[in-house]
């Protein structure tokens, strides 16, 4: 691995330009982050609150941030005014609170539904015969709204395996946009991380979410 700038611009040249790369930044610090921004990233992932409240002021919102991790319903009073996009929207329930918080806030909440991709009953986010009627309720919502979707896919030992997970989730993507549904904008499709982005974005993704590639290991697991 090269320096955290070298394995942005690495990255960045390596992938068609329509495609975000949203660095995600847990376990590291601001001054890492400067010297992704400053190679070129545009929008941060951050999964903790507490780690998110201490690196959004100092580096800034020059760059979007993106709440990539569990939401959890106590926090989203604070999530909300914090964070230009929610990555992890997964019930009906908790797209309920955000629209209450960022009405509050005088906000328009952008948000990607988070789907299940593996159906795996222990893991986040949504099954995907329940995405499109979740995002059809949601719609009434007046201060979120609906700019994707996002997947994680199961834990495998090889990210090939990854594929058809992704590719299920694209065409769930094509099927929701093209249901047109006022207010719904399906324009982020994330999904893809170190090891799977490319596969990725082979299959379709316009968002990939990557933190050991750019800023190498972190002190704790994902
Ligand atoms: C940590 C994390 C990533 C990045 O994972 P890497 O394997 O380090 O690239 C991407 N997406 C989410 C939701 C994460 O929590």
């Amino acid at each position: 691995m090269g320096t955290i700038a070298e394995n942005v611009r690495s990255i960045l040249s390596g992938i068609p330009e329509n495609v975000d790369v949203v660095a995600v930044a847990k376990g590291h610090t601001a001054p890492e982050i400067r010297e992704a921004v400053e190679a070129g990233i545009r929008c941060i992932g951050e999964n903790y609150l507490q780690e998110a409240r201490t690196v959004i002021p100092e580096v800034g919102s020059r760059v979007k941030w993106h709440f990539t991790g569990h939401v959890q319903k106590n926090k989203v009073k604070l999530i909300v005014p914090l964070f230009d996009l929610i990555q992890t929207l997964d019930s009906y329930e908790l797209a309920v609170m955000i629209d209450e918080h960022a009405r509050k806030h005088g906000k328009l909440m952008p948000v990607l539904v988070e789907v299940n991709s593996g159906k795996e009953p222990q893991k986040s986010g949504v099954m995907p015969r329940d995405v499109a009627a979740l995002i059809e309720k949601i719609h009434a919502l007046e201060h979120i709204s609906v700019q994707g979707l996002m997947t994680m896919g199961p834990f495998l030992d090889d990210p090939e395996k990854l594929r058809p997970y992704f590719r299920a989730t694209k065409t769930l993507f094509d099927e929701i946009a093209g249901m047109v549904i006022p207010g719904v904008e399906m324009r982020h499709l994330s999904m893809g991380m170190s090891d799977s982005y490319r596969i990725a974005i082979e299959e379709g993704a316009t968002m990939v979410r990557i933190g050991t590639k750019l800023f190498g290991p972190r002190g704790y697991p994902r």
